[in-house]
């Protein structure tokens, strides 16, 4: 038997080719993906990637989809890791019409579409924007009086991915509020936090959503999540409405690894 013929369609490994490549940030690139087979998704679920080397050698990741179901290509927004194997591959090696072996969609937990309704906060670290925006996304296309928020903490601005979109987004989007924390800005930024997020952040991200959230998504580092749903559970939201996405990377031991400030 074939893998086709056992494995649920998404589970299939299949080339899709690299249609078009953005550079988003100095660290950051979105790979524009055409998978033959391809039956739309969730907005916040990933695909797996696997490359594989000419002495068989394979290494996989996942990587979340930053476009929303709406889009007719797959959008992948890859950091590159100065000392990481696969996201140096994606910014060095791979070209506009190369073939990426991939599956997916993948994931059940950590996604939302209109009919889950809101308010929704969103809170991202780094790439961990990607499956979040993905949801802003199609929010702004299918049920733009759903009440989003975004907290978004990036190092620098010239860091924050997606930026014109985002601060577009918020200038037009009645029922979108974005809270940009920079952790490693020289100077402040007009308008923007200088520094990492911390519980009154998160708060005052809540509050303005005029309502309790029904549904939060937390999504970056390891380190980053943790902290950060735990400033969520320390504000009283239930832990139902808590979904999580780690990425990788160190646990939270040392709340500056994380990128949160340290509890006041
Ligand atoms: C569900 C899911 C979705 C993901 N979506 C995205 C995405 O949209 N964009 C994206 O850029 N990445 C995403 N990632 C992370 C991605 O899968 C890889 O882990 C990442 O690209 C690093 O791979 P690498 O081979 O370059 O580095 P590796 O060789 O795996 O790691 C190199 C070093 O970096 C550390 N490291 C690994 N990941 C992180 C991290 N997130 N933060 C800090 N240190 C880390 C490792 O501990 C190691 O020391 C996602 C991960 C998951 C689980």
């Amino acid at each position: 038997m074939t893998q086709a013929e056992v494995l649920p369609p998404r589970l299939v490994w299949q080339e899709a080719e690299v249609r078009r490549i953005v550079q988003q940030t100095p660290t950051v690139k979105s790979f524009f993906l055409a998978p033959p087979a391809w039956h739309g998704f969730v907005a916040g679920q990933h695909i797996d990637v696997r490359l594989t080397a000419p002495d068989g050698y394979q290494a996989q990741r996942s990587y979340s989809i930053g476009s929303p179901p709406e889009a007719a290509e797959v959008e992948l927004v890859i950091e590159r890791l100065s000392t990481g194997e696969v996201s140096p591959f994606f910014h060095e090696v791979v070209q506009v019409g190369d073939m990426i072996e991939m599956r997916g969609p993948i994931g059940g937990h950590f996604d939302w579409q209109a009919s889950d309704g809101g308010p929704v906060l969103l809170i991202g670290g780094g790439s961990g924007v990607v499956p979040l925006v993905s949801m802003l996304r199609h929010r702004a296309a299918a049920a733009p009086d759903v009440k989003m928020g975004l907290v978004y903490s990036a190092r620098r601005f010239e860091d924050v991915i997606f930026r014109d979109e985002l601060l577009a987004r918020a200038a037009a989007e009645p029922d979108f509020a974005l809270h940009l924390a920079l952790t490693r800005e020289a100077a402040p930024v007009a308008g923007h936090r200088h520094g990492r997020i911390d519980r009154a952040f998160i708060a005052e991200a809540l509050a303005g959503l005029g309502a309790p959230p029904k549904l939060c998504f937390v999504c970056g580092a390891t380190a980053f999540v943790e902290v950060a749903s735990m400033f969520l559970v320390e504000i009283g939201v239930p832990f139902a409405a808590i979904r999580t996405e780690r990425y990788g990377g160190t646990p939270a031991e040392d709340p500056i690894k994380a990128d949160v400030a340290p509890e006041e």
